[in-house]
């Protein structure tokens, strides 16, 4: 569970098959609350623990980072 009472919009809220609250992904893999142009989060103030939590530019940043290149060079070749 990711989603917290942080006061995350409806709107940006996906359910897994088990029921948990995830955020939404668009089509391009990407959390849908984040701005495609400036790449900041629209919801900052109202993002969920996990994102909190996340130091940017970790470990397990850089690795996300680059599965989402991996996912988007694979989805477009
Ligand atoms: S910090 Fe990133 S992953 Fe978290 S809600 Fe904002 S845009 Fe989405």
């Amino acid at each position: 569970m990711i989603i917290t009472d942080t006061g995350v919009p409806e709107k940006h809220i996906a359910y897994d098959e088990w029921g948990g609250e995830t955020m939404r992904r668009l089509e391009d893999g990407w959390c849908s609350a984040l701005d495609r142009e400036t790449y900041l989060c629209t919801i900052y103030e109202q993002r969920p623990w996990i994102c909190r939590e996340f130091e940017v530019g970790s470990y397990e940043c850089l690795v996300e980072r680059q599965e989402l290149d991996n996912y988007q060079n694979n989805s477009l070749g």
